[in-house]
């Protein structure tokens, strides 16, 4: 460095803190926020300046600051309008809750019952109420609720067959999204992994040539998030079961979705896996059981008995909250109110006309350049893997810039607004938006289809959105 060097122009940390334009986001974010957002601004000011940029005044070094924390905001958890058609969209939090489920988990939030007896005033059992209904729900005799259904396999597994082997067939070692792997989670559990059969096609005969007196349990998987089709074969469970009996090993089946009963596509049920013979039933909360994220464990009394009185029970176990909303959709599911009340539910059985008729209202609010069409939506959640819903859609040709541009002034707008594009237009799809968001959308959408192209609210906005711009031009 010389004496010359214009990185010794930048001011120090305490300096630029000092500005009056971050004041109001010091009471906000507190200091230590403020003083890594404004060393994250004057180490990427000092590497311009090594390119042969000049050095930026105070007053633009604390517009960046400003900009910098705002792009930590963006990053917090916050309510999206979900106009993608994606039913369980597992990144955008997968099933909404019931309004019955949020407003107890606002009545859970403060001190609540989760291990208090107001009957005797002693100490109460968490989740008491919660594996009575999903006991009465299912029939089972046992039931145990965790954190998830990764959750509920890990503790299965664990408490079960540690130490022994489990035979699993090869057609069955899936990967869902985010890490979960059927193989990671038997190798955390201490269990050794036996694989039977091929990819599409296990028999019978290879079960019971692989259950030796090392084994103990069969593991059965739904692979939730795709098919094999074609030539295939599979032992149908009550022959499992059977097999399984007279070794006197459990058989446990992860049917992921979480369908009680009834018909839905291929979607195991739970209804059939314990008639069958399952000894253990898994599923996930959030999925087409339609509450919270939680693991749900149904089957034998004793054995879920033992799961719950397992170490890792403790470390898996729902929290308060959790438990609120769980109860409130277990009673939706008991009470026969699933597609009014479970917003999973009711976007999977809303009808042609009432879809079609809001996105006639929507298309004329947006003016020319909006016409609806017929598409299709996603059930999603590794549910019905293959399989569409017929859904009028919303396309809208933006007036200028492209599609993606106006994708991203979407998703930078309050709220942020989660859309698709196909072939150069955008999709909007009501069928995963609520109906009381409708307005809400339209206004959204006014704002973004005013904007100028390169123009968002806020220039970080504004650079992303032409960033995007750019690209999709470069791309087609
Ligand atoms: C989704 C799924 C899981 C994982 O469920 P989480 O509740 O997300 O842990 C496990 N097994 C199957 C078959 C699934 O479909």
């Amino acid at each position: 460095m010389t004496a010359a060097d214009p990185r010794r122009a930048l001011p120090k940390v305490d300096t630029l803190l000092a500005h009056p334009l971050l004041a109001p986001h010091r009471d906000e974010w507190g200091r230590a926020p403020l003083a890594d957002a404004a060393r994250h601004v004057l180490d990427a000011c000092r590497t311009a300046i090594g390119r042969g940029e000049p050095a930026p005044g105070v007053d633009v070094l604390a517009q960046r600051v400003v900009e910098h924390l705002d792009l930590t905001g963006a990053r917090r958890v916050r309510a999206v309008v979900n106009a993608t058609g994606v039913v369980l969209h597992t990144n955008l939090g997968r099933s909404p809750l019931s309004s019955a489920a949020r407003e107890a988990v606002l009545a859970a939030s403060g001190y609540s019952t989760v291990e208090f007896d107001l009957a005797t005033g002693g100490r109460g059992k968490r989740g008491h109420a919660a594996h009575a209904m999903l006991r009465t729900l299912t029939g089972a005799p046992g039931a145990l609720i965790v954190n998830n259904a990764a959750a509920a396999l890990l503790l299965s597994l664990g408490a079960l067959a540690r130490g022994k082997e489990v035979v699993v067939s090869r057609g069955e070692l899936i990967e869902i999204g985010g890490e979960f792997r059927i193989p990671s989670i038997m190798e955390a559990a201490g269990v050794t992994l036996v694989e039977v059969g091929t990819t599409n096609r296990t028999h019978l005969r290879d079960y019971a040539e692989a259950i030796t007196d090392r084994t103990a349990l069969v593991l059965l998987v739904h692979p939730s998030n795709y098919r094999i089709e074609g030539f295939t074969a599979s032992p149908s469970l009550p022959e499992l079961v059977a097999l399984a009996r007279q070794h006197r090993i459990p058989v446990l089946h992860d049917v992921g979705s979480g369908l009680l009963h009834g018909t839905l596509g291929e979607e195991p049920t739970v209804e059939d896996s314990l008639r069958d013979g399952a000894d253990l039933v898994v599923f996930s909360g959030d999925k087409l059981f339609g509450g919270p994220q939680a693991g749900m464990i149904v089957g034998a009394e004793d054995l879920v008995a033992g799961l719950a009185r397992h170490p890792i029970a403790r470390a898996v176990r729902i929290d308060k909250l959790t438990l609120a909303a769980l109860e409130a959709t277990l009673l939706a599911h008991l009470s026969g109110k699933r597609d009014q009340e479970l917003p999973v539910w009711r976007s999977l059985r809303m009808g042609w006309d009432e879809l079609y008729s809001r996105a006639q209202r929507l298309a004329a609010r947006l003016g020319p350049g909006a016409e609806v069409r017929e598409g299709a939506s996603t059930p999603g959640g590794g549910s019905l893997p293959g399989q569409t819903i017929r859904s009028p859609l919303v396309h809208l040709t933006p007036r200028s810039g492209s599609e993606a541009a106006m994708m991203a002034r979407l998703r930078h707008g309050d709220p942020p607004v989660i859309a698709r594009t196909e072939k150069g237009r955008l999709v909007i799809d009501l069928r995963t938006v609520a109906e009381d968001d409708d307005d809400t959308l339209a206004a959204a959408l006014l704002r973004a289809l005013q904007a100028p192209p390169a123009s968002g609210n806020g220039p970080a906005t504004a650079a992303s959105a032409e960033s995007e711009d750019r690209t999709q031009h470069a791309t087609s």
